[in-house]
């Protein structure tokens, strides 16, 4: 007899796919009894069931291979815990490289995996054959072997996390499709479905292949599209019969093809060449343990690779073909927490790779909602990233491109053309006209640099130097010796007024408020247990009017935070930034330049560094002028009316033709900054950082009052990490993040952004290093592509240290 339907629940998890299970399993685990996963159908029926279940840990960025580490760890002991056989088997994986540049990606990749512990290494051929005798080591550069990588049971799993998740006290109902999900007046859900309704705190959609559905149930919308994705099971195959032991699973990126043994047979998994798309406009509300019809045509090219690489397969039997439909965002990446618009909507969708993602989701989405801020940063997956721009037409294309080239190598700084452009500034025909490259920053064209030839018009990418290393180099030295022009339209910007705004501010951010019009702040906003979430300049530009800049691209997950924490203050908040067109003008000759476009007094007298001050551009363009400069150099952020943007440009360009202005795209901000020793959020600064790790303690006042974070500063014992720059005697390739620093010979911490600093002529990067080996005095080596390098901790920062530039 099938179990009453609870009337009331603390959480109600929708979906019984691997996701959901784990979410169900994660809350029930950490004592929250009172939560319910309701499935339409059976349990695993949505992709989960027809998975292939591999599983590897080697990935980017850091914290998701973090997550998938923890799968690993999770799935070693679930079985048990669940009384329920999780198919897990830990069995390493090959990745083949067959030309240079897999070898290089392969040792980035490798390098990476250390600061995750994991201790991939480089085999001979021959003991890759002894591994999997069925390769045809012809052509085959390299081997890295990836010892924590193996496979499980889909349906074990997610039926184990169900199992365990009610022996920790959580319900779970089959076939109980929701049908309604309604926010009441009084802040609570309701969650309909045909055989009852339940009123919850919480609801979270891990409704997978059905997320589009059940986010619409709500009135609100994903950029997700489903996929079609193949693999096959063989007979079984003699030199597998073989085997003393179970084989590695084999990662052939080369070919987009993921191969591992399947009882005596093989298992061969493809990323076709073209990307086939389905249920565009719906999943089928009907659809449940059906596969798609094969087209094995679409996986012959992959499949005359992998049969090249792996003899055997060309002689066995075909066992079975799995055609089915899984579900993409636009970067792959799932899309994770809080949904902006709804209060206590949580998401767990689009998730990809489930059964290696799927654990760790459940682990911090637990967290999340018992905690309020999961226990790492996963910002880079957060539901909130993707703003309004990702609409349908940028869904299809950038999934396509993502499922088409599911193995192809990341490079530094590496962009991508499909779907763009999404969103143009106002000033994109300008730049384009004067050269710019554009890389996409939060769906904008964001100049990347200004090509001075036909070739420099491509970015070429790589692991080394490539096409516009030197262009950007004379950008930077421009900065430097003249004046530069950058646009910063992408920047978030937020207007803060209101009777309660100081108050607010004051609580929200951990340093000071400006207490004198015109003053400007560095702002770290940190998180109750005091890890760094933001990183502002706050400006006050009259009684309780303040301007807030921050970083564009966390700016619909800053604004969810800001408006849970107004506390019922009578306070504006006012996310001003698609209005506000932004230009910095930066370099010695930058006051010159901008005196000819303002009759307001620019001196350093009147307007001094980390000083701001309402102005007109131009004539009467409405504008408000920051002293501040990420590039250390004396200079302008200049906030306007998107509408003037064009004309301030223009006037711009002219008044600085007489100083050698040039337009400087952001790969020399990057630069800069580096020189400068100034982390960049994302790269060097996240939520995984406390002020005193990541170089922000001198912008906390302790003793200010009451913030968010304060308490929890209180109770820490010193930073684990502390951030450094380095010098690297670099050869052609430059750090870039996440390779390993060495001390003395140990592993003793990574790079979080690195590159090439021009005006000083050094390779340099921000590194952290445990505080114990934080010393100039020590040896320091930094491994590049593979090769450890010599590198010096710097006591200062690499150009002008004193400051002096900036504030002349
Ligand atoms: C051919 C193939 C091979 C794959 N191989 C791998 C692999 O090797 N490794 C890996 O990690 N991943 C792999 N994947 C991806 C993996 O299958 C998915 O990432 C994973 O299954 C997603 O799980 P989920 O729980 O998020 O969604 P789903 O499995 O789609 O589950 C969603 C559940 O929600 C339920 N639901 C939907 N709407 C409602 C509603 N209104 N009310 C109640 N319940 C509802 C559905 O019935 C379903 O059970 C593969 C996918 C395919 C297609």
């Amino acid at each position: 007899m099938s179990q009453a339907l609870d009337t009331t629940a603390r959480v109600v998890v929708i979906g019984g796919g691997v996701t959901g299970c784990s979410i169900l399993y994660h809350l029930a685990k950490a004592g929250w009894q009172d939560v319910v996963l309701l499935e339409r159908d059976e349990l695993t029926s949505g992709s989960s069931w027809h998975a292939a279940g591999s599983l590897f840990t080697l990935t980017s960025p850091f914290n998701a291979s973090c997550l998938q580490k923890y799968a690993l760890e999770r799935y070693a002991t679930l079985g048990e815990e669940a009384d329920h056989d999780c198919g897990f088997h830990k069995t390493g994986e090959l990745w083949l490289c067959l030309s240079d540049e897999e070898v290089e990606s392969c040792k980035v990749i490798r390098s990476q995996g250390l600061r995750n512990g994991i201790d991939a290494e480089f085999v001979s051929i021959e003991e890759a054959v002894r591994m999997a005798p069925i390769l045809n080591p012809d052509g085959l550069k390299a081997v890295l072997f990836e010892p924590d990588a193996g496979h499980c049971d889909p349906a074990g799993v997610t039926h184990a996390f169900a199992k365990a998740a009610r022996k920790h006290g959580a319900t779970v109902h089959r076939f109980t499709p929701v049908t309604d999900t309604r926010l009441l007046d009084n802040g609570e859900w309701e969650v309909v479905t045909p055989k009852g309704t339940i009123r919850a705190e919480y609801v979270v959609n891990a409704a997978g292949l059905w997320a589009r559905e059940v986010a619409a149930l709500a009135g609100i919308s994903m950029p997700l599209m489903p996929v079609e994705h193949h693999y096959m099971v063989t007979e079984a195959i003699p030199e597998i019969e073989a085997l003393r032991e179970r084989m590695p699973e084999i990662s052939f990126s080369e070919a987009n093809v993921y191969a591992r043994q399947e009882g005596n047979g093989m298992l061969l998994g493809a990323y076709e060449g073209h990307c086939t798309h389905w249920a565009e406009s719906g999943t089928p509300l009907d659809f449940g343990h059906e596969l798609l019809p094969n087209d094995l045509e679409r996986m012959e090219a992959n499949l005359a690779q992998a049969i090249e690489r792996m003899p055997c397969l060309g002689e066995a039997g075909i066992k079975r073909i799995i055609n089915g439909p899984m579900i993409f965002s636009p970067d792959l990446g799932p899309l994770l927490g809080p949904h902006p618009a709804l209060r206590n909507y949580f998401c767990a969708t689009g998730v990809m790779t489930g059964f290696n993602q799927g654990p760790g989701i459940g682990k911090v989405l637990a967290e999340w909602i018992i905690d309020g801020e999961p226990s790492l940063d996963v910002s880079f997956w957060d539901v909130a990233r993707f703003g309004d721009y990702a609409d349908v037409d940028y869904t299809k294309a950038r999934t396509k491109f993502w499922y088409e080239n599911r193995s192809a190598r990341v490079y530094p700084y590496q962009d991508y053309d499909a779907g763009r452009p999404v969103r143009n500034t106002a000033l994109y025909d300008e730049l384009a006209k004067k050269g710019a490259v554009f890389a996409e920053y939060d769906g904008w064209e964001d100049p990347v640099y200004f090509a001075r030839n036909e070739a420099e018009k491509t970015p070429e990418y790589a692991f080394s130097r490539t096409n516009w290393f030197e262009v950007v180099g004379e950008e930077c030295r421009a900065v430097r010796d003249a004046v530069g022009l950058f646009e910063f339209s992408t920047f978030a910007k937020y207007a803060i007024s209101g009777p309660d705004a100081e108050d607010w501010l004051a609580a929200t951010f951990a340093n000071r408020v400006p207490a004198k019009t015109g003053k400007m702040a560095l702002m770290p906003m940190l998180s109750p247990h005091g890890r760094v979430i933001g990183d502002f300049t706050l400006t006050r530009l009259g009684d309780g009017d303040f301007l807030l800049v921050g970083g564009g691209a966390m700016q619909r997950i800053h604004m969810r935070w800001f408006l849970d924490h107004v506390d019922g203050r009578d306070v504006n908040i006012c996310n001003i930034s698609d209005d506000y067109a932004g230009l910095h003008v930066a370099g010695p000759a930058a006051r010159s330049v901008l005196a000819k476009v303002t009759s307001a007094d620019v001196s350093n007298a009147s307007q001094p560094f980390l000083s701001g001050q309402r102005l007109e551009l131009d004539g009467d363009v409405q504008a408000i002028a920051l002293r501040v400069s990420f590039t250390g150099e004396l200079g302008y952020e200049l906030y306007f009316p998107s509408a003037d943007a064009r004309a301030v440009y223009g006037s711009l360009r002219t008044a600085g033709e007489a100083f050698g202005l040039r337009p400087i795209g952001s790969h020399a901000l990057m630069s800069l900054r580096l020189e400068k020793g100034y982390p960049s959020w994302g790269f060097d600064i996240t939520s995984d950082y406390y002020p005193a790790e990541c170089g922000l303690e001198r912008f906390v006042s302790m003793d200010k009052g009451e913030f968010i974070g304060r308490e929890a500063l209180t109770t820490l014992h010193g930073p684990r990490e502390r951030i450094a720059s380095f010098e690297i005697d670099a050869g052609s390739a430059d750090a870039y993040t996440g390779e390993p620093i060495y001390c003395n010979g140990a592993l003793a911490g990574y790079v979080s952004s690195g590159g090439y600093g021009y005006r000083v002529d050094k390779s340099l990067a921000l590194g952290y290093v445990t505080p114990a080996l934080h010393d100039a005095g020590n040896a320091f080596e930094i491994e590049i592509v593979g090769e450890r390098r010599a590198a010096r901790l710097l006591d200062a920062v690499p150009y002008d240290p004193a400051g002096a530039r900036a504030k002349a």
